[in-house]
């Protein structure tokens, strides 16, 4: 795979092709602050033709039997999972993430989904309504055409997967544009739909700037919908241009998930839950459980449990198997982390981990050591605004009227859970909390065949469920008169 080397190209219409205007840019390994590859930048010319070629590929795609797709999807899968090892491992490097995630936990979630959409595509049906008269009515399903697909840095290989694997189980073609900070496995995966047999210009992937190649891909008249994951700000600029082309957006944003535990959990489990998904990744987790609200019963003791827990992590080498915290994707994010965690202190929450001295001298790599702040309240800025880095914010509570006010308290809606024994509660909790993911005495599970979705702040639309049959389709009624 060319992906693999230090030169890179854009994966477009069946080819790896340089830019139309010769341009390229550097990705880094963020470990080291070295150059990884050069990557050729996509121009909306680019773009153009990807989106040309796309519609000849679908109209291709389309004419196919449903099996045969099936078939060729569950050959992509098998590839994907083939080169699991080397696409975890240009995952790590690209973006920082500990190699035991990008293999034990990316690697699969691709290949299953790929293979749930596999399987969705020869159920894909239409419906017959109860027609007035002498008249027969009925539904189809159809394809929207070309899909912009545009993905952030966080979960390079998931995010094109998630967007890729139901653009094409709904008889779409896709235009990927992979964030600039993580473009290796995104190029990566346009070359092994092609070694799967799909079609060429079925995927096409085209690394570049949002400015460029993602405002073209939005602006495209040939773009029949986009699926976005980012940012909020530039989700709702995205949202809007979507709009005035009259086209749907799904949106998948960010957020400031709060993980309630009532004193009635195990202080160690709910230590154990918010260790793993709040410090996976770094903490750049969309879901990541940043408010970690704690019942006054135990709030001493979950606190002392997560701080000896991030005290002990071992942040290093994302390559090496033992290394649970790697380095945050570039110096711009650890600057914007830290002065998450400046803010914090001046706020007057107490920094129980981390430290609050400036990082940037530290070299090589762009390492932040994890941080928890404790004594938050809710109008602080640590506890309102995505930090998006090994930075938790701990809030005391009594009661459940105060649990759910403060749990609902912020602009996001992405995901929210609560650790308790009362089912009753738990209950009570999955119905009042106004996020899309509801996790009850866990965190951060996923499925393909769920949806995955966000509310307020943190968006709309699913890439994942079979909710994707409507949002990757066009339903047409068709009327026949009978006599
Ligand atoms: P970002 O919004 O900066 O960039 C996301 C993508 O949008 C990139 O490919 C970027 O190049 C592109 N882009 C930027 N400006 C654009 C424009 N004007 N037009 C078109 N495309 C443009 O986000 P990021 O920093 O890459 O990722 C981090 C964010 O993503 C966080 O806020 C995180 O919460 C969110 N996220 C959300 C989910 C979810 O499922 N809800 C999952 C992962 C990440």
């Amino acid at each position: 795979m060319e992906a693999l080397t230090d030169k890179v190209s854009l994966v477009l219409d069946g080819e790896l092709v340089e830019a139309s205007t010769g341009a390229r840019f550097d990705t880094v390994n963020p470990a080291t602050g070295a150059v990884l590859a050069s990557v050729a930048e996509a121009s909306a010319d680019d773009v153009d033709r990807a989106v040309r070629s796309g519609h000849a590929a679908a109209r291709k795609w389309q004419r196919m039997r449903p099996s045969q797709r099936a078939r060729l999807m569950v050959r992509y899968a098998a590839l994907v999972e083939q080169h699991g090892d080397e696409l975890a491992l240009l995952q790590t490097r690209d973006m920082g993430k500990p190699i035991r995630e990008s293999q034990g936990i990316d690697v699969p979630v691709m290949v299953e989904t790929l293979e749930y959409f596999a399987g969705l595509i020869t159920k894909i049906e239409g419906r017959t309504t109860p027609a007035p008269g002498r008249f027969l009515n009925y539904t189809v399903r159809e394809p929207i055409g070309v899909i912009g697909a545009i993905t952030p840095w966080n979960f390079p290989a998931v995010q094109a997967i998630w967007k890729i694997a139901p653009s094409l189980a709904m008889g779409n073609a896709v235009v990927l544009k992979p964030a600039q900070l993580a473009p290796l496995v995104p190029a990566a995966l346009g070359e092994l739909a092609l070694e799967a047999g799909l079609p060429a210009g079925l995927v096409n992937v085209l690394p570049g700037r949002g400015s460029v190649a993602g405002n073209a891909l939005v602006e495209h008249p040939g773009v029949g919908k986009i699926s976005f994951t980012g940012s909020t700000d530039v989700g709702r600029q995205i949202g809007r241009s979507a709009s005035d082309r009259l086209i749907t957006a799904s949106l998948e944003l960010g957020g400031k998930s709060a993980l309630v535990a009532f004193g009635d959990s195990s202080p160690a489990v709910v230590a154990s839950v918010v260790f793993q998904a709040m410090y996976s990744n770094q903490g750049e987790t969309c879901t990541a459980p940043s408010r970690l609200l704690v019942e006054r019963p135990i709030y001493d003791e979950v606190i002392a449990l997560v701080v000896e827990k991030v005290e002990a992590a071992r942040v290093g080498n994302p390559e090496d198997r033992e290394t649970e915290i790697g380095p945050l994707v570039d110096a711009a994010a650890r600057t914007s982390v830290h002065s998450y965690v400046t803010a914090g202190v001046a706020e007057g929450a107490t920094l129980a981990a981390g430290s609050a001295a400036d990082p940037s001298s530290a070299a090589p790599g762009f390492f932040y050591q994890p941080a928890v702040f404790t004594d938050v309240t809710a109008g602080m800025r640590i506890a309102q605004e995505e930090i998006f880095g090994p930075v938790l914010s701990v809030l005391p509570f009594e009661g459940e009227d105060a649990a759910i006010a403060l749990a609902n308290d912020t602009i996001y809606g992405l995901g929210a859970g609560v650790f308790t024994r009362d089912v009753g509660r738990a209950l009570r909790f999955a119905q009042t909390l106004d996020a899309g993911n509801i996790w009850v005495n866990s965190w951060g599970v996923l499925n393909p065949a769920s949806p995955y979705s966000g509310f307020r702040f943190s968006g709309h639309g699913s890439d994942l469920g079979q909710a994707t049959i409507d949002a990757f389709t066009k339903e047409k009624s068709v009327w026949v008169r009978l006599d």
